[in-house]
């Protein structure tokens, strides 16, 4: 394999919130000269890139199309033959559901050095500020992070029935318009209805909300919100020990203030 063709760095910038950067990423951000970013980073992480660094926006965002997938590869081994340092920035952790694997194999195949950052995942930005954990110890032994596809209203894959057992936690990715489906298939594996759902809207920053239910709920709840930002759904028993849900029982049962 050729080698010194140049370098990228894949870097995860978190959920959203530029506070929620590894110093890590900041320090990959400040030495950018090249710098390709997802739509779901937000301008404030940008900001710390040089004055002179070339910002290149490959996601949906304001209007704009976003890039096909090749055409990103192919800009990013462009610019790292240029010799030029590249920071490929992607929302939340780049080894979750972020192509990283794709990016990392085609520019390795043509002599360019991968460097990868890991960052915050929306569903543990989501847990963080609404008082829940991803495992909890005799609860919740598995967590499963996953996405679904709908094709013509149907699943259009068939693992659900990981999800199944009630000591897992799924955190759902991309799922606003699956959710219904990816319960009623957890349900039909066996998983109960009354199992804890939430799904969290812009995880990790100032203006995020909450939507609570079960799995029975969420799908339907999900739709009559009609959020536009990025939604995380978390689905399991722990979903109902959030910290205030816990406080609350709590200051039901008198030991609380
Ligand atoms: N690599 C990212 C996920 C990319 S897939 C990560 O680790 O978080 C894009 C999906 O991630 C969105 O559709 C949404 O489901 C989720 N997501 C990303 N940022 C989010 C945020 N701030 N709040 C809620 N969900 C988010």
């Amino acid at each position: 394999m050729p080698r010194d063709l140049g370098r990228v760095q894949l870097v995860g910038a978190g959920p959203g919130a530029a506070d929620l950067l590894t110093v890590r990423a900041l320090r990959a951000i400040e030495g950018a000269e090249a710098l390709l970013y997802d739509a779901l980073v937000c301008d404030e992480t940008i900001a710390f890139a040089p004055a002179k660094c070339v910002r290149i926006q490959t996601g949906k965002r304001s209007g704009k199309t976003s890039m096909s997938q090749d055409a990103i590869n192919r800009l990013m081994l462009r610019l790292a033959r240029r010799g030029l340092n590249v920071v490929r920035l992607k929302g939340g952790d780049p080894s979750i559901f972020g192509r990283s694997g794709e990016e990392r194999e085609f520019l390795e195949r043509h002599g360019v050095s991968v460097e990868v950052v890991p960052g915050v995942t929306a569903a543990s930005a989501a847990a963080a500020q609404f008082g829940m954990t991803l495992t909890h110890r005799g609860m919740a032994r598995r967590v499963m992070f996953a996405t679904a596809r709908v094709e013509d209203g149907v699943l259009a894959d068939d693992g659900w029935i990981a999800g199944a057992d009630a000591e897992t936690t799924l955190a759902v990715y991309m799922g606003r318009e699956a959710a219904a489906c990816v319960s009623r298939a957890l349900i039909a594996h066996g998983r109960s209805p009354a199992t804890p759902a939430i799904a969290v809207e812009n995880a990790g920053r100032n203006d995020a909300t909450i939507i609570e239910g079960t799995l029975q709920t969420i799908g339907a709840r999900l739709e009559d919100a009609r959020r536009a930002g990025p939604v995380v759904i978390l689905i399991g028993e722990v979903a109902g020990l959030r910290a205030s849900n816990v406080e609350a029982l709590l200051r039901t049962a008198g030991a609380v203030g």
